[in-house]
């Protein structure tokens, strides 16, 4: 196996179901690599394990070749062969697990979503510390996310540290309490791990049934640091509203818990080098700003007659974690106030995507509102760059990547107080905020009448004082959501725990 060059800083390997741009889901990919990019250039040595899916953009992987290793694995008390395939991506060191298992784990067009998601992760759990082990790799730091990989941890303090590889502490970060990944408990012994020990109350049982494990909870337990991604969604998990059921298990191990807020890239993500733009443009001056929104309202039909109307845009999943029922109606408000309105998103859920395709087909001819209900990393950017404002009416955000994303691009955010939002986004209106953070427009329930009252307030800034506007975009566009704040706090959180372990050790 390939081994790495020696580095003064920290050996850190992340065991993910994604990384962007290659296997990009959501905002975890954004995570894995945004993160991981950010703690090389602060010197530390960092690889990725990632499986080897059928639908990787491997356009994007350089040098990919696969090891001329037999890498054996155990799963249903049998050794599976695997191929491992090394390469880099975004200038990382990755490696890909393709097992040769008859049930073709990683061959089903797809991340998630596949009847035997359980199976399918534990295996590569299982896999990815078998890859380390087999290596003799000694990481300091293994750093897992959300439910699929959470098994890592247990595997790891219950079979692994047996074995002597036990120089790691684990790292596991929850991106969204909402997916547990549980499941009967008969399904956890595949990967090696023993029912007896582990499905009991105070380890990996779920906390409604008894019969049933959570991996969640397991990767809560057994892990050394826990994180989730903004300090407010920490609070919210820890209480029976936002927990999901976990919150019990998040206060008894609190001391180890803590939220950092992502960071987002601001290379990928930059108004003055964008390609995607038909205009670049900077804080320094916002002529691009203009010539986008034009070429915005060109090419979607969207009139230009009253060329200074402001442009409200919003790019999103389209689930009830984002709120819908508000995004809807945010259309009708941002008409009712006098501005345009641009959605880009799309629904994995059937009755959703049908009644955003019936509200689309309803605007197709209409001169300030246009729907779009597509993935289009293209458009994304142009959206970003031609709004003005940009709507997140979420119920519940862990942390949120596009507030921070229009922000760079000089659209001013309109926000519900919770999660990252609520750690990002400060009202522009509330006296108690000191003037240099305030940056957009914010409301705390989730209802129309709050939402109302945060539009009217932000059109009527932009309409009655548009100088303070001007100032408002430049300086939001200035504000540093770089990854480079939220990498220093992940690495003391590793030194720390590192430190803690080698002192354990030297006192043995
Ligand atoms: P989540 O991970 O819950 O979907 P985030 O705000 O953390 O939400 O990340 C969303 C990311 O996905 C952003 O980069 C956003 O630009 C992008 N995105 C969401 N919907 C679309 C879409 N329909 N087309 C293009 N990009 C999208």
């Amino acid at each position: 196996l390939t081994q790495p060059q020696k580095c003064q800083g920290l050996h850190v390997v992340h065991i993910a179901a994604e990384m962007a741009p290659v296997a990009k889901v959501g905002g975890l990919g954004d995570v894995v690599s945004g993160l991981s990019k950010a703690l090389q250039r602060k010197g530390h040595l960092v690889e990725i394990v990632l499986p080897k899916y059928d639908c990787l953009q491997d356009d994007h992987i350089s040098d990919l070749k696969i090891l001329d290793v037999a890498m054996e694995s155990y799963f249903d008390g049998q050794l599976f062969r695997n191929k491992i395939w090394v390469g880099i991506v975004e200038g990382l060191p990755v490696y890909f697990i393709e097992p040769h298992h008859p049930s073709n784990f990683f061959w089903r067009g797809k991340v998630y979503g596949e009847h035997d998601d359980f199976k399918r992760f534990s295996f590569f759990c299982r896999a990815a510390l078998e890859l380390l082990y087999q290596a003799g790799k000694k990481p300091d730091i293994i750093h897992c996310h959300d439910w699929q990989t959470a098994f890592v941890a247990p595997l790891y303090w219950d079979i692994y540290a047996n074995k002597g590889f036990n120089s790691a502490r684990i790292c596991f970060t929850c991106h969204n309490f909402e997916y547990q990944g549980t499941t009967h408990v008969s399904e956890l012994s595949s990967c090696g791990l023993d029912i007896v020990r582990l499905n009991r109350p105070d380890r990996m049982q779920d906390n409604f049934a008894h019969d049933r494990i959570n991996p969640l909870k397991g990767g809560i337990v057994f892990s050394n640091i826990v994180t989730t991604v903004s300090p407010t969604y920490a609070q919210e998990a820890r209480t029976a509203e936002g927990g999901w059921g976990l919150h019990g298990t998040l206060n008894i191990h609190s001391k180890k818990f803590v939220g950092i807020l992502n960071g987002i890239d601001t290379d990928s993500w930059n108004p003055s080098t964008d390609t995607f733009l038909p205009a670049q443009y900077s804080a320094d001056d916002l002529h691009g700003k203009e010539e986008n929104k034009d070429a915005l309202r060109l090419h979607l039909g969207l009139s230009s007659a009253q060329a200074f109307k402001p442009l409200v845009g919003c790019i999103t999943r389209l689930v009830p974690q984002k709120g819908v029922h508000l995004i809807r109606h945010a259309i009708y408000q941002t008409l009712e106030l006098g501005g345009q309105f641009v959605l880009l998103g799309f629904s994995p859920v059937a009755h959703i995507q049908r009644e955003f395709e019936g509200l689309a087909n309803h605007f197709k001819d209409h001169p300030d509102v246009r729907l779009l209900l597509k993935y289009d990393d293209a458009l994304s950017h142009i959206i970003y760059a031609a709004s003005d404002m940009f709507i997140i009416p979420s119920t519940f955000e862990p942390c949120g990547l596009t507030q921070m994303i229009a922000m760079r691009y000089g659209s001013v955010p309109i926000v519900r107080r919770t999660g990252g939002l609520n750690d990002s986004v400060f009202d522009v209106d509330d006296d108690s905020i000191p003037q240099q953070y305030k940056n957009g427009f914010s409301f705390w329930s989730p209802n129309e009448l709050e939402l109302n009252n945060a539009m009217e307030r932000a059109f009527n800034y932009y309409s009655r004082t548009p100088g303070n506007w001007k100032k408002l975009v430049k300086k939001i566009m200035t504000l540093d959501f770089s990854w480079e704040t939220s990498a220093a706090q992940y690495e003391e959180l590793y030194v720390k725990a590192v430190a803690k372990a080698r002192a354990a050790t030297s006192h043995v």
